[in-house]
């Protein structure tokens, strides 16, 4: 479709509107699916989270270890097959990963053996669950999005209302709401994420290797957590932009 969108967009007759976020039910500061709600200034509380994640999930139990996880619709177009090849590198450097989600049969028979593979680092629980969902967002540090296309995007609003950096590819709705963390960003404190442009496991990799500088930097990272977290994408943002559409039509 692209195409003939683009050309609709040439002629003025396109308009693009972001999800929204429906901060009745997804909020950290009143969440009644965390054990340890949190906010901006009480970032600390986060780790009680953290640490029921890493119990539920069979994971070590440590706060300077950090969690990256995965909400999705296990598909091709998800780009997680990137991840599992990444899933060695990622341990390498002392991480755990966590996994919710169903979908094709080859990605969940994969993730099931990584977390067979690696006890205590890897947890995957294949099937829907909406309320541990908002644990994982809640407990993990980074929610991993890499995929291959992308409308717009729910899983990396999340993370960034809840302060678990989204880590995505620079592709359609996660380029217009996540800001990667480059030196220009951090330096103008626009950080908000993580994001890679090629859709190869190398380039994640890469990616990756620079989420562990950050989280080398616990100052750094919690300034960018805060950043993630003032970002608005609720519907109150949406529903204007649809008011003022409909308002000029
Ligand atoms: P898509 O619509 O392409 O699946 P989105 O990120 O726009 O991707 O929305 C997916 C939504 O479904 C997110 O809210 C995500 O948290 C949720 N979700 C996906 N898989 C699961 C799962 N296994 N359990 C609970 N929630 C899930």
């Amino acid at each position: 479709m692209e195409g003939l969108l683009r050309t609709r967009e040439e002629e003025g007759r396109l308009s693009g509107i972001l999800n929204g976020v429906d901060d009745a039910i997804w909020s950290p500061a009143h969440d009644a699916l965390l054990s340890h709600p949190y906010a901006r200034e009480t970032l600390v509380n986060k780790a009680h989270n953290k640490r029921q994640l890493q119990i539920s999930m069979g994971l070590s139990v440590g706060e300077k270890i950090p969690v990256f996880a995965i909400v999705s619709r296990l598909t091709h177009q998800k780009g997680l097959d990137l991840v599992l090849e990444a899933v060695p590198e990622l341990l390498e450097h002392g991480a755990q990963l966590v996994v919710l989600g169903a979908g094709d049969a080859d990605l969940q028979e994969w993730f099931l053996a990584a977390a067979a593979e690696y006890p205590g680092q890897v947890g995957v629980l294949i099937g829907y669950h909406e309320a541990f969902s908002h644990r994982i967002i809640g407990g993990a540090d980074v929610i991993m999005v890499p995929s291959r296309f992308e409308p717009c995007g729910l899983t990396q609003l999340y993370g960034l209302k809840y302060g678990t950096l989204p880590l995505v590819r620079h592709t359609g709705g996660f380029a217009d709401t996540v800001a990667d963390c480059s030196l220009e960003n951090l330096a103008d404190g626009l950080a908000t994420g993580f994001s890679f442009s090629d859709c190869n496991v190398g380039a994640l990799s890469r990616a990756i290797r620079r989420v562990f500088v950050l989280w080398s930097r616990p100052t750094l990272w919690r300034y960018v957590q805060r950043q993630a977290m003032a970002m608005d994408f609720s519907w109150r943002v949406a529903a204007q932009a649809y008011r003022a559409l409909y308002q000029r039509l």
